[in-house]
């Protein structure tokens, strides 16, 4: 027994060894990637689910490689929050979701808001709604037209922190929308409390569309609650004309996915802003 203990001892740390180095790799070239301006937002558009009008764009973060290319955000977004960049990746974000919002309205592009995905720890220094608006003021962006899209891990526990941060974004007028909705325990209260003005249904449940009724009777669930609330509720992942007439016939009020588009560069949405109606 011994001896076996000693051999998977040697033969295991080794390999430990090299897991931490190539994780510090990347976290130092993530470090760097954020220092050199490496990143940028593709759209990707939610239209009114009845007419198809375009109502909001979500901004999705890409990080373009000098040797790799094109990075999703799957590859590097855990690693940011496990380590705390995502904090400075986050106002990075903001700050070129407005400046492209500012840019667009200069070019006189009709405009819709645009939404901007947050982690929890984003809200841990406590002044994330002051560096929020700060962003807003330097671009001369109306709050009415951002939108933060938030999870269910930011609203954990009894944070009265984050609590108070989110009162003062929306006292603002900027919109909270709750995001993969469906796929955490939060309570009815929990979510009353945040005044959420969207919930975002996650694209496993609109997966379920029309293979079984399991989907339906959730969506149709959801949305009773919601609009009771006064909350509208956007089904995301759409990918089929059949999902959009079901949710249609349940009166969701928004959709997003790629039966309507995929995230696009920002040149490449300009031309969905003008067309306004998707389908
Ligand atoms: P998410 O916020 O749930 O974003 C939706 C994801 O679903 C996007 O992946 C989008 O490309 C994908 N998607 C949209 N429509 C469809 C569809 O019809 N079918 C399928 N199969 N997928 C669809 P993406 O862009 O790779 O982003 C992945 C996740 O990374 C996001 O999930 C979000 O959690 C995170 N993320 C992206 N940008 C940011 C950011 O700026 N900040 C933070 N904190 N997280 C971000
Ligand atoms: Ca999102
Ligand atoms: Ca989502
Ligand atoms: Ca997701």
């Amino acid at each position: 027994a011994k001896a076996n203990g000693k051999a998977s001892y040697q033969f295991f740390r080794p390999q430990l060894s090299q897991n931490l180095v190539i994780k510090l790799n990347n976290e130092q070239s993530l470090r760097e990637a954020i220092d050199g301006n490496e990143f940028v937002l593709y759209y990707q558009p939610r239209v009114d689910a009845a007419s198809g009008e375009l109502r909001s764009l979500e901004a999705l973060v890409r990080w373009i490689h000098p040797v790799r290319g094109l990075i999703q955000p799957d590859e590097f977004i855990p690693l940011a929050e496990k380590t705390g960049l995502i904090v400075k990746l986050g106002e990075l974000v903001i700050e070129k979701a407005c400046a492209q919002l500012a840019l667009w309205k200069q070019q006189g592009v009709p405009l819709v808001p645009v939404s901007v995905n947050v982690s929890s720890p984003q809200f841990n220094q406590g002044n994330f709604d002051a560096i929020f608006e700060s962003h807003l003021i330097e671009h001369g962006i109306d709050p009415s037209f951002v939108e933060i899209e938030l999870t269910e891990s930011c609203m954990m526990g009894e944070d009265q922190a984050i609590f108070s941060q989110l009162a003062a974004l929306k006292s603002l007028g900027v919109k909270l929308l709750l995001d993969d909705f469906g796929t955490g325990y939060s309570s009815l209260s929990q979510l009353q409390r945040l005044d959420l003005d969207i919930l975002k249904v996650d694209r496993a449940f609109t997966a379920k569309l029309g293979e079984s009724k399991e989907g339906e009777v959730f969506f149709m669930a959801i949305i009773s609650m919601a609009h009771v609330l006064n909350m509208r509720v956007v089904a995301e992942g759409v990918e089929t004309v059949e999902q959009l007439h079901i949710l249609q016939a349940l009166s969701c009020n928004e959709i997003q996915g790629y039966y309507i588009s995929r995230p696009v560069p920002a040149n490449e949405i300009e031309r969905l802003m003008h067309k306004r109606f998707l389908f």
